[in-house]
């Protein structure tokens, strides 16, 4: 019998250690030494597998957190970053120079490597939002070769339809890359789903206490495979001491995600009730537009909720700067819970135009909801609103 989430995330990749260590020992080292020439070349040349140089990845923390990350997503092998930008353009320079199409909203950054600077390299690319998404059939059979989402979306917390967009880009011969940063492989799997490859910024849930740094890309090994050539000479390995860090975090991922899950629930309900409440995107709640997909997608509802104030974007402002509990900071899925306002953060850089077509309002913020008492953090948001 497959062991269940929880059983992997202690103890999947973890390596038998001589001195009888539980888990993997942080191996700084950055060359690693050989008997002979002979056992070097055996590695060098992929006969056998061992470590050899660390920005590689041929490091044994590095090949630990591997193992724990591709198993976590039911990969066959996975890629660890030193952030989740990395694991990105790694993925794109590997599987999208014929084209790269973007569904719908995406992180500042991932937007603007896509919009700005890929393009410079003159790799195509495609940014589809609303009413535009019914091209994607059409770029497709222009020859992009990936399509690239995020779901649950950022900020607005919109579903996008894991399996139908998969059979529609295999349909075509294109690959399919979601970002399972704001869900985590506790509730979701886009693998299973139909996706070729799972990406995270393992700096949030995977981390899970806004001390790390790091990014993941996991898939079928075939696929991965000429990835590592990229990550090796980008040199966007993950740090062996990063990784066990990482490793520590991952062992208590699904107790985690799993409180974050209720709190939020609890705090979105309590929110949809409140008077001074317009509106709260959270896909939990059966009265978001992408509720029933979520369901089906989803095993959980995840840690991250909008809520958009009646009045103005300078309301919002007052009611983000008076939050005690909840921390003004742009990040997300730590266990201290954050607030953002996306017109003053993650989505500053873009006109009021541009955010309106994205269905971002000034008045909304984006609550992560930590491991706090979901109690305090609904008492902590009346006060503000008050
Ligand atoms: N993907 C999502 C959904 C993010 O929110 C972020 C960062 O906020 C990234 C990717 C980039 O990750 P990192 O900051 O680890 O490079």
């Amino acid at each position: 019998m497959k062991p269940g989430l929880s059983t992997r995330c202690v103890h999947a990749g973890e390596i038998d250690d001589a001195h009888g260590s539980p888990h993997t020992p942080i191996y700084t080292t950055t060359t690693f030494k050989f008997p002979s020439t002979a056992d070097l070349l055996d590695v060098v040349e992929g006969r056998k597998a061992g470590s050899l140089y660390t920005r590689y990845g041929l490091n044994p923390s590095v090949a630990s957190i591997e193992n724990k990350l591709a198993a976590l997503e039911g990969a066959e092998a996975a890629w660890a970053f030193c952030s989740g930008m990395a694991a990105e353009v790694a993925l794109f320079l590997t599987h999208g120079r014929r084209g790269i199409v973007c569904l719908g909203d995406a992180y500042g950054g991932t937007l603007e490597l896509l919009a700005s600077q890929l393009p410079l390299l003159g790799i195509p690319t495609h940014l589809l939002l609303g009413d535009d998404m019914g091209r994607l059939d059409e770029i497709l059979s222009e020859g992009a070769e990936l399509v690239f989402f995020e779901t649950p979306t950022n900020p607005t917390l919109e579903i996008f339809d894991i399996h139908a967009i998969a059979r529609l880009a295999h349909a075509h011969g294109a690959r399919v890359a979601v970002d399972n940063t704001f869900a985590s492989p506790v509730n979701q799997l886009p693998l299973a789903l139909g996706a070729d490859f799972v990406v995270h910024s393992c700096t949030k849930y995977l981390g899970g206490h806004s001390d790390l740094t790091a990014g993941a890309l996991m898939g079928a090994a075939e696929l991965l495979a000429p990835v590592w050539n990229w990550r090796k000479n980008l040199g966007t390995t993950i740090a062996p001491e990063i990784a066990a860090q990482l490793a520590r975090s991952i062992r208590t991922l699904p107790v985690r995600v799993r409180q974050q899950n209720a709190s939020a629930h609890a705090v979105a309900e309590a929110m949809a009730r409140h008077p001074r409440i317009a509106r709260v995107l959270y896909p939990g709640l059966p009265d978001f537009p992408g509720h029933d997909l979520a369901r089906k997608q989803m095993v959980g509802f995840g840690g991250m909720l909008t809520i958009e104030v009646k009045g103005c974007g300078d309301d919002a402002t007052r009611v983000a700067d008076r939050l005690r509990l909840f921390a003004l900071a742009p990040s997300l899925g730590g266990v201290e819970s954050l607030v953002t306002q996306p017109c003053t953060t993650t989505h500053h850089g873009l006109t009021p135009e541009e955010r309106a077509r994205r269905g971002i309002s000034d008045a909304m913020l984006r609550l992560s909801i930590g491991l706090e008492d979901a109690a305090d953090l609904i008492a902590d948001l009346h006060q503000a609103l008050t």
